[in-house]
């Protein structure tokens, strides 16, 4: 397996892309959007030169890893050769549906379809393909060229040899694979946005401030961040996203989303995309961010 396509150039796709490239493999990274690929190729390039002044990769494989990374904004030039596919578009059922209906269409009939969906159900992903057998949930972690997580989900359908593939290649990103079932949220949100949405409506109902709570869950807790810059750093439009797929997979009001949270997204304050969420983020503030998490 040599020829891997990513979907989607955004936070996760370009993590995504970095890391198999990385390791070998040849990259298509796939983008509606030519300016979201440009800025992809400009995260992988700054993330490399972070990890090469830390002496972590050498300058050949920093120019190998760009090396092997191409990109498409036509998805069924960029999927033509490709064994196993990443979906990273927007958390968007209809979207990825759509998607992965092309993908069914133009990958070849032995590719294995991924998503790194948070919380979508990747059994109804796959019941938009002829190959259900062959679809599967790829869930990595931001960011992705430095964590270690990838929460691997089985839908209804996945057969084993397409979880032992995916767990195969997972270790050979040096990444360490943990197989889930396919419930709203998987592991890792089920149990990270109930913390995430109660930090906000600590807030929200005027408990303490923003700098007061994180404070709290860093110190108090020895969490590296604080439940409402890691908010930011996900992005609070993902994060509305995935505990409205729980609210409703669940119809249990305890992942009903914090009005604080659906009000910041509707204005446009995603956190450290958008360059305003919880914190403000000027371009030294994000770049400090960031390098925090590639520490
Ligand atoms: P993002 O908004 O940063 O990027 C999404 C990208 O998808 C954009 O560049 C957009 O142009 C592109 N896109 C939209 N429609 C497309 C299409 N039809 N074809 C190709 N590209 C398309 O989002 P993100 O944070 O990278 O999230 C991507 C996925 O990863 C989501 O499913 C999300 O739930 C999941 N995820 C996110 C995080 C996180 O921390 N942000 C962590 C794990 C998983």
């Amino acid at each position: 397996m040599k020829n891997v396509a990513v979907i989607g150039a955004g936070t996760m796709g370009n993590g995504i892309a970095h890391t198999f490239a990385q390791f070998d493999y040849k990259v298509q990274l796939i983008d509606v959007s030519q300016a979201a690929l440009d800025r992809g190729l400009a995260t992988i390039e700054k993330n490399l030169d972070r990890m090469l002044a830390k002496e972590r990769i050498t300058e050949e494989e920093k120019a190998k890893t760009l090396d092997n990374i191409t990109t498409y904004t036509s998805l069924e030039e960029g999927v033509e050769y490709a064994s196993l596919v990443v979906e990273a578009a927007t958390e968007n059922l209809d979207l990825k549906l759509k998607i992965f209906r092309d993908l069914d269409k133009f990958c070849p009939e032995d590719t294995i379809l991924a998503s790194n969906t948070s919380s979508i159900s990747i059994t109804e992903i796959a019941a938009a393909t002829s190959r259900p057998e062959m679809v599967i949930g790829m869930h990595f972690m931001n960011p992705v060229p430095i964590m270690k997580l990838v929460e691997i989900i089985k839908g209804y359908n996945t057969s084993n040899e397409t979880y032992s593939t995916v767990e195969e290649i997972s270790k050979k990103l040096n990444k360490v694979p943990v197989e889930v079932n396919d419930y709203p949220g998987f592991v890792a949100n089920r149990i990270l946005m109930p913390m995430i949405n109660e930090a906000i409506e600590t807030l929200y109902n005027g408990v303490a401030g923003v700098n007061e709570i994180d404070t709290v869950m860093k110190l108090g807790m020895a969490h590296p961040m604080g439940p409402l810059q890691l908010a930011d750093f996900i992005g609070l439009d993902v994060c509305l996203s995935i505990l409205k797929v729980m609210y409703d997979g669940f119809k249990n009001p305890k992942y009903a989303p914090c009005p604080l949270l659906v009000n910041m997204v509707m204005a446009g304050k995603l956190g450290v995309k958008s360059g305003e969420g919880f914190y403000d983020y000027t371009e030294s503030r994000k770049a400090e961010t960031i390098a925090k998490m590639f520490r």
